[in-house]
């Protein structure tokens, strides 16, 4: 299936972009939830952050950071939150991967990335180290 992102990469479908390379696109998303929103997504069709290999990953960074910066230089906010959505469960709409880079002025209600909630220590333990069992190399 040939994604929304994939038209606009190809030329297809029109967007206002912001920076290009040869990995990555980053375009301002056309439903913003605030002036500058914006999209950077990998070029080629992967769905989510799983997907990705380590050169993809490294230039969706680094393009991230390059937008961010050009955002707070010429938009002036406060601050900026990055949201990356993986599954529909976690509100991922367009199945190719991309991290919306949201700029916030103080007091806005762009958004509100979670409720707070509550755990005990030992289920954080427990968790913890369900998640260190999948982990291959590295240590803590
Ligand atoms: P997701 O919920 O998948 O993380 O976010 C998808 C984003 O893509 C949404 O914020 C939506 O507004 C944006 N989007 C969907 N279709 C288009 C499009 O055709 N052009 C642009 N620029 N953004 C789009």
């Amino acid at each position: 299936m040939t994604t929304i992102f994939t038209r606009i990469v190809s030329g297809e479908l029109p967007a206002a972009k912001v920076y290009e390379d040869d990995l990555t696109l980053a375009f301002l998303d056309i439903n913003p939830a605030s002036r500058g929103h914006s999209l950077v997504i990998c070029k080629p069709e992967l769905a989510s952050l799983l997907d990705l290999s380590d050169a993809l990953l490294v230039a969706t960074a680094r393009t991230t950071q390059r937008v961010a910066q050009a955002l707070m230089r010429a938009l002036v906010p406060d601050g900026f939150n990055i949201v990356q959505n993986n599954g529909a469960a976690a509100g991922q709409v367009v199945f190719h991967y991309h991290v919306h880079i949201i700029p916030r002025w103080a007091g806005d209600a762009a958004l509100s990335p979670w409720r707070p909630g509550s755990a005990d220590q030992s289920q954080l333990i427990a968790d913890a180290a369900l998640i260190r069992e999948q982990l291959v190399g590295g240590s803590v």
